[in-house]
This record gives C-alpha cells, structure tokens and sequence, in this order.
C-alpha cells in the first residue's frame, strides 16, 4: 500500500465503503463509501475487491455460494499463558484432533503473550449441542488431552467470537471493472493456513491482468477473465487437497513422509500450486485412497469419511 502510494495512489484508511458503482454499460465506475460521517462517491475505472470474508461485491451481485461440502463453524478467542511447549515450537501453529465430525483445533501465536485460540466443527455439532459458546469451546477443549494441557492456564482476554458462513465461493471472480481477490473471493476450510498465501498470489495474478487492462484501455469481463480461470485451477487443487484430507485423515501423514511427495505437500499447504500437472501426489492419494475401498480389511478403512471426492 505505501509502494502504491509513493508512486501516485490516493490512499484512504478507515473508510468503509458502502457499494460499488456501475454505470449504464454495466462496467464498474467507482465505489460509495463512508468517511467521516458523510458518502462520497470515488470514480474509478477498475474495482479491486479486498474486503476478506465480508466479501462486498460478491453479496452485492449476489454471486457468493455456500461450499456444499464444508458447512463448518468456528468459535475462537485470544488467550494469555497458554502453555505453548519449549523454543522453538512456542512460536508454532499448532492443530489439534478432535473427536467429532471435520473437528479440529487452531493454536496460533499472535505475539510472545497472546495465542488465538479456535475450535472448528461442522455447524450441526453446535447446533446439536444446544450451548453457549464457551461451553461448547471448553467441552472440545477437554476432549482433547494434549489441548486441554496447553489450555490449563490460559486466560481467556476478549471474547468469543464466531465464525459461520464457514467455507463459500463466488460464481465470478472478474466482470466488467471490477475483481475479487483474497477471500473477497472465496474462502474454504484453512485448516492447512493457505489463506494469506492464496491471497497474496490472487493480488499478484489479478494486478497482472489489471495492468493490462490499462495498458489496452481495456476493462471488459473477457480482458479481466484469465484472472479468474488462473485463480480458480488455484483454488480448485486446493480445494481437492482438504477434500482428500478430510477423506482419509491418515493420507495426510503418510504422504507427508514420503520421500517422493513431500516438496509436493509442502508447496500444496503453502497454497502455492496453480497447475495441477505439477502435483501428481494428488493421483497418488486417490489411488492410495481408491485402495483402502477396496480393502475391507485395511487398517485404515473404518477411517474413510463420506466425503465426496470426484
Ligand atoms: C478462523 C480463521 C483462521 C484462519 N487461519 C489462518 C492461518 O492460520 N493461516 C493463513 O494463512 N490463513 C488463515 N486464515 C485465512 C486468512 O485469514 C485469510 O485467507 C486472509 O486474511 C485473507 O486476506 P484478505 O486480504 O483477502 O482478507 P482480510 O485479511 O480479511 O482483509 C480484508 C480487509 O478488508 C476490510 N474491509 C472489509 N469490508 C470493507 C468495506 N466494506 N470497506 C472497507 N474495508 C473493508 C477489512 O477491515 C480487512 O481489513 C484463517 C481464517 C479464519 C476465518
């Protein structure tokens, strides 16, 4: 932002903006926003949608849709003394397992002192369970021994807070004037902590083509359009990754291991993978998985979930 600044950029902070602005050729030209307590509209020929998971654009032109496979919800909060184990793991994301359908849980370190803490199940767990969100956040907790350990102490420092509408994509990611980018255009299950990566890399690819937009005087949904196909294979090899996780929990650790995968693994959880010829591990762990079908007795076959995976 201050690069894009130095370099000619009007930057606004605190702002909120309110809608984006079409003109009567249904190309975008500029937004509406609030700023000390009074709209303005600013003119511009190309809209970047940024705004994460409160995802502007996509509610405005109705394009977003709940994922039909992950109807997750989170309740999470920021701790103190959480016991974080020794250097050098105290600055580590930890993830926990926890007993209950697609349930796991997030340690994340947000300064030397403070910990976000986070549990994670599908929504019908919480709504079965009819109870207050500390309640439910603490009975998870306690289901966990290894949690429950790192919670013995912790204060908790603000409040719940709660996360639905869990995992979603928009139907466009690029139309006339405008983009989606980050989670303002889509958003799935981070239990890997792709998210900012596969943000980062939605900025990179989308400015690539924005350039280009204004280098032809070009704004049409068909110049912006090769955003949204690179984006989407991105977010689609992703997206088959966790739903292979969730598959077969035990795939995860085994191909991790694998002399032969592991780069592969390792480039696919930091969301970095846009073609998916360059991941054959995924064959492999269909296969793998393809395998344990067909074996009743295989160790792991009473772990296979009904997770649709073609
Ligand atoms: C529970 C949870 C845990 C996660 N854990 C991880 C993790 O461990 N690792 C990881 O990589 N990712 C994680 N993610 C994902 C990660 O947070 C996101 O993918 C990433 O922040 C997306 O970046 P973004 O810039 O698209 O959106 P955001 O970071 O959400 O930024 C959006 C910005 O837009 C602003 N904004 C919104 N609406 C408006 C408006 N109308 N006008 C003006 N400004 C507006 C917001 O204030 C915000 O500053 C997690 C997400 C969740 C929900």
């Amino acid at each position: 932002m201050k690069h894009a600044e130095s370099l000619g950029s009007r930057v606004y902070q605190g702002v909120q903006v309110s809608e984006v602005l079409f003109d009567e050729k249904n190309f975008t030209r500029g937004v509406r926003l609030r700023i000390a307590d009074q709209e303005i509209e600013v003119p511009s020929r190309m809209v970047v949608d940024a705004t994460g998971r409160q995802t502007l654009l996509g509610k405005q032109l109705r394009v977003k849709k709940n994922d039909p496979i992950f109807d997750q919800f989170a309740v999470h909060a920021w701790f103190k003394n959480v016991e974080r184990g020794k250097e050098p793991s105290t600055d580590y994301i930890h993830i926990y397992f926890l007993p209950v359908e697609r349930g796991w849980a997030w340690q994340i370190p947000i300064d030397h002192e403070i910990t976000s803490m986070g549990i994670v199940a599908e929504k019908e767990v919480f709504k079965k369970g009819r109870m207050a969100p500390g309640e439910y956040f603490q009975k998870y907790v306690d289901s966990n021994p290894d949690l429950q350990h790192a919670m013995r102490n912790a204060e908790r420092i603000n409040d719940f807070k709660l996360e639905g509408d869990y995992s979603y994509k928009m139907d466009t990611f690029a139309g006339n004037g405008f983009v989606l980018i980050g989670d303002a255009a889509r958003f799935v299950d981070p239990i890997f902590s792709s998210g900012v990566s596969v943000a980062l890399y939605s900025a990179k690819y989308s400015s690539e083509r924005i350039q280009y937009a204004f280098e032809h005087n070009d704004f049409s949904e068909a110049a912006l359009k090769p955003y949204e196909k690179k984006l989407r294979s991105g977010t689609e090899i992703w997206y088959e990754f966790i739903r292979l996780y969730y598959k077969l929990l035990p795939l995860f650790t085994k191909f991790i291991g694998s002399k032969e995968h592991r780069i592969e693994i390792l480039r696919l959880l930091q969301g970095e993978v846009f073609d998916r010829s360059e991941v054959p591990v995924l064959d492999a762990m269909r296969k793998y998985i393809k395998v344990v079908e067909e074996t009743p007795n295989h160790a792991f076959a009473s772990m296979l979930t009904d997770i649709p995976i073609s």
